[in-house]
């Protein structure tokens, strides 16, 4: 277990495309231990390998609501409905927030640490990070999709 540096934007790595995970082994685990670590300790509510500098299809999220920490391992985006605008921030991107369109409710299917697939539904701020940490592991940044950026900090979670 262990806190690692988090990648700040415009470090290219962020803008990779990040590979599949194809075997979930003891480096897997340790990975998504060290990113609980990190997201915790930095205070956010997701993170992506890529934000640690490994170019993994890997997530990790805890919005607080009653699913707790949420592992995901090769997330795809199965189902997207409705709208939702509002802050956002990443712990990529300090000291600033974007008003950004994302879908209101996501359903989201990849692998737990055990390799059994599982689906995850969020609504409100959980739909907004999964669409955020895909968004990671496909090079995308959420500074690209904002409608308005503005500086401080986004109290409601970044990730
Ligand atoms: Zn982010």
């Amino acid at each position: 277990m262990a806190i690692k540096i988090i990648v700040k934007d415009p470090d290219p790595v962020l803008r990779e495309m990040c590979k599949p995970v194809t075997k979930i082994n003891s480096n897997i685990h340790k990975l998504l231990n060290d990113m609980a670590d990190t997201m915790y300790d930095a205070e956010g509510v997701g993170l992506a390998a890529p934000q640690i500098g490994i170019l993994k299809r890997v997530i990790v999220m805890d919005v607080g609501d009653d699913h707790g920490l949420i592992e995901l391992i090769n997330p795809e985006v199965i189902e997207k409905e409705g709208e939702q605008f509002g802050p956002e921030g990443c712990l990529s991107i300090p000291g600033k927030t974007g008003d950004v369109r994302r879908a209101q409710r996501v359903k989201v299917k990849g692998l737990d640490r055990d390799g059994n697939e599982i689906v995850i539904e969020g609504t409100d701020l959980l739909a907004r990070c999964i669409l955020h940490e895909v968004d990671h592991l496909n090079g995308v940044l959420y500074t690209d999709l904002a409608e308005k950026m503005y500086r401080g900090e986004q109290h409601g979670g970044e990730s």
